[in-house]
């Protein structure tokens, strides 16, 4: 297997200018959605400011509710042009979704590293075609998938890098499960920090964390945050929002731009002394 780990070999790649898989932990934050430029751009600079080292946020969003309205939507192809507004005003590289193989062409065009999200990470045609592209792709863990399905999953993106003949580009990104028991009632999936040293153990590919989609709780990102730092966490996703309250999606698990300065500062010295 091309993900397979060997004794001695940890990927590592460079992304926009950030590496990977190295002694950095790279943080990657943003809104759910790119809901229109200035909030982009706004949240881009204030994360910058704070220290993050990607901008994410989504244009092609898997949304649950099928149903669009002013509050609720996708920006698209206008999304994609802000998000690269965004990455020119502060130099910050992108990472955002691709759902459909029509559209792989046009989203990496428009971003530094492809995002797969939790709901496709099986859409097996669409991780090969995204694996033909030879870019860097984020593979979000299924929220029902185990360990061993997300890497299979990984390796139909790691065989296209293998036939380009070029390292394997891949970072996997648990972004919680689905267990039996939660502890809100608004809660969906539990931060499975036990599979961050259960891949590095079998896998050479970096592994990061995303506890704001896991606990869907803002007020318990800062713990969880740091709790994957502790546990190895080759990299940290999260979502900022310059006012959470009124964000179009997640309201209740994005941070806002003074609470993720606050985590930053909080997560530094942990990322420092690991
Ligand atoms: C996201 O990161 O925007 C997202 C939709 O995440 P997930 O696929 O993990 O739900």
């Amino acid at each position: 297997l091309v993900a397979k780990r060997s004794p001695d070999h940890r990927t590592t790649f460079e992304c926009g200018g950030v590496e990977f898989g190295g002694k950095l932990v790279p943080v990657m934050a943003g809104p759910n959605t790119v809901e229109n430029e200035e909030l982009i751009v706004k949240t881009a600079i204030g994360i910058k400011k704070a220290g993050a080292h990607f901008l994410r946020g989504g244009a092609f969003k898997p949304l649950t509710f099928p149903y669009r309205s002013a509050k609720f939507f996708e920006t698209r192809e206008k999304g994609l042009e802000w998000l690269q507004v965004a990455k020119k005003e502060t130099g910050l590289p992108v990472v955002t979704e691709v759902m459909e193989i029509s559209k792989i062409d046009l989203v990496a065009k428009n971003c530094d590293m492809l995002q797969i999200g939790t709901r496709n990470m099986q859409n097996y045609p669409l991780l090969t075609e995204v694996g033909k592209t030879g870019m860097p792709v984020m593979l979000k863990r299924g929220f029902g998938n185990s360990l061993r399905d997300w890497l299979m999953a990984a390796e139909y993106i790691a065989l296209e890098h293998d036939r380009l003949n070029q390292p394997t580009k891949i970072v996997l990104c648990e972004r919680g499960v689905v267990a039996p028991h939660t502890h809100r009632a608004t809660s969906r999936f539990l931060l499975d920090l036990q599979v961050i040293p259960a891949a590095q153990e079998i896998t050479h590919l970096p592994i990061m964390s995303d506890p704001s989609h896991a606990t869907f709780w803002q007020p318990w990102v800062k713990s969880m945050m740091l709790a994957s730092i502790a546990a190895g966490a080759d990299g940290l996703m999260l979502e900022v929002h310059p006012d959470p309250k009124n964000a179009a999606v997640d309201p209740l698990q994005c941070s806002s731009l003074e609470q993720f300065d606050d985590i930053m500062k909080a997560c530094r010295p942990v990322a420092e002394a690991i």
